[in-house]
């Protein structure tokens, strides 16, 4: 793994998943880390969608993408991910990723909420191919609660294991409820 940062671990499992001309979800985009990834990864011929519901994020990644020189491969939306089905095709997308919470540095109030969380997770599985991959990064505790984390990781434990396969994984080591990476590959 390259850098130490806490999506370290989802982002390596993303590297292994995108190809060139892959199409890609970004469905909390906030600052762009993961936009700007997947649009790299993607390329050129590739397509990536991100979401946010703040406008400011939309202002600040498209800023950030240009100046990373990151390929015009991208299209950020001032939409909940819970509509992401509009956006795309049933069965079409590489790869989904969701980094619940708020935004570091914004306002703490404007996060990800359980219900549509849960919503949007299930919309995306259905866009999601075969030997697609979802990697959620659930954080939970001071101001983001634990009601959001204990919904979802109720929701994926149920998912049909003939469908999906579920992978949670745990910072064993680092105090203070860390983020819980998830991974979940359509079979
Ligand atoms: N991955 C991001 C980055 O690289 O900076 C960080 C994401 S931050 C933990 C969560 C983001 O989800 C916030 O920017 C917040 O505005 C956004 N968000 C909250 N509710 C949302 C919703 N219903 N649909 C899309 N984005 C949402």
């Amino acid at each position: 793994m390259k850098n130490l940062q806490i999506t370290a671990y989802t982002q390596h499992f993303i590297r292994q998943q995108v190809m060139p001309g892959d199409l890609c979800i970004d469905a909390t985009m906030g600052n762009g880390n993961d936009t700007a990834l997947l649009s790299r990864l993607a390329g050129e011929k590739g397509k990536v969608l991100a979401f946010d519901i703040q406008e400011f994020a939309l202002v600040h990644t498209e800023e950030r993408l240009k100046r990373e020189k990151c390929p015009e491969n991208y299209r950020l939306i001032l939409d909940s991910h819970e509509n992401m089905a509009s956006y795309a095709e049933p069965e079409t997308v590489s790869c989904i990723t969701f980094n619940l919470g708020y935004l570091p540095g914004g306002d703490h109030h404007i996060a990800t909420k359980a219900e549509s969380s849960r919503r949007a997770v299930e919309s995306g599985l259905t866009l999601l191919k075969k030997g697609g991959l979802m990697t959620l990064c659930i954080y939970s505790g001071g101001d983001t609660g634990f009601q959001e984390r204990d919904e979802m990781l109720e929701f994926i434990r149920e998912l049909d294991p003939h469908q999906y396969l579920v992978i949670q994984s745990e910072y064993i080591n680092r105090p203070n409820n860390p983020p819980i990476p998830v991974l979940i590959i359509k079979l």
